[in-house]
């Protein structure tokens, strides 16, 4: 195996077709991976079984192919890798670091104080909890502590922060037994070798919880980059949920050329009318990270 010095990845959860706002995060992580000579890897992130929509990561692929982004090596299914993400918890259980939570969502909402990213888990579980509520089913949290957790975003900047006070203990497996995100990107990224994470900027706030895990599990940080997501005139993150537009395989300059113009590129006028091999021909020599938008988010302009 040859050193790469740069792998990254394109991590879509399959819950319904390649739109605008996913197709932003593909072309941001293939094209910094590819104009920096380096590898482009797919990871299908399916560990939630009810939001995942059957046939949607056959879909993804396949669009992802029509566009001409193509990727390196096997793709991987999070569906797959339970014994990966059961090894990790294991590891840090033992080690004394998580404890069975059976707060209620309600519970919850009544003591906890809003946080960047929701309410802040008050720790009511950390001391365990009384017999009474034993049989409800347990989720797993992680203790976190005060450490101040700083990263260098190349499109965010400098961003620190503190995870018991901010996030609070978060959950590593929930109730119903699904792996959360944070763990299993943290396994997968560390196992697939990712050296840089581009994605959406509604994730910069998980950063500071998955490099915790990482220093607790003693493997590499990653570089991230947090590109701007995609909203509609309502502010609303574009997703399946807010019926966003699949990208239209028939003619998808136009949506391309979107995707450009709204991480920040020059595309002139034309390409929207040229065909795909001039597309990424211009994208490829005129990519420049440092276009980029430093902001979360930036509403959506019709192609
Ligand atoms: N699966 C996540 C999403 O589709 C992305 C996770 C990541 O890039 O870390 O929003
Ligand atoms: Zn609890």
């Amino acid at each position: 195996t040859g050193i790469s010095t740069y792998r990254g990845r394109f991590a879509p959860s399959p819950t319904g077709a390649l739109h605008l706002g996913s197709l932003v995060t593909a072309i941001a992580s293939y094209l910094e991976a590819r104009t920096r000579g380096g590898e482009w890897l797919v990871r299908i992130e399916d560990l939630d079984v009810v939001r995942t929509l059957p046939g949607a990561a056959q879909q993804i692929m396949q669009t992802l192919e029509l566009l001409g982004m193509s990727w390196d090596g096997e793709i991987i299914y999070q569906s797959q890798r339970q014994a990966a993400y059961q090894a990790a918890l294991l590891r840090l259980e033992n080690e004394g670091f998580m404890y069975p939570c059976t707060c209620s969502r309600k519970e919850i909402a009544d003591t906890a104080l809003i946080g960047v990213d929701g309410p802040i888990y008050p720790g009511s579980c950390r001391a365990g909890r009384s017999i009474a509520l034993s049989d409800r089913p347990s989720a797993w949290r992680i203790r976190t502590d005060n450490r101040l957790i700083h990263f260098e975003d190349s499109v965010q900047g400098s961003i620190c922060q503190r995870v018991e006070n901010e996030i609070g203990d978060f959950v590593l497996r929930r109730a119903d037994g699904i792996y959360s995100y944070q763990l299993a990107v943290v396994v997968d990224d560390a196992w697939q070798g990712i050296t840089h994470v581009v994605r959406g900027a509604d994730l910069l706030h998980s950063t500071s919880r998955q490099i915790y895990l990482q220093k607790l599990l003693s493997v590499e940080t990653p570089c991230y980059s947090h590109v701007p997501v995609v909203v509609n005139e309502q502010g609303e993150k574009l997703s399946k949920q807010t019926r966003a537009e699949p990208i239209n395989l028939t003619n998808p300059l136009p949506q391309l050329v979107a995707a450009l113009r709204f991480l920040g590129q020059n595309p002139p006028e034309e390409l929207s009318k040229s065909d795909l091999s001039t597309f990424w021909e211009w994208a490829l020599a005129n990519w420049c990270v440092g276009e980029i938008p430093r902001r979360s988010h930036v509403f959506l302009k019709e192609p």
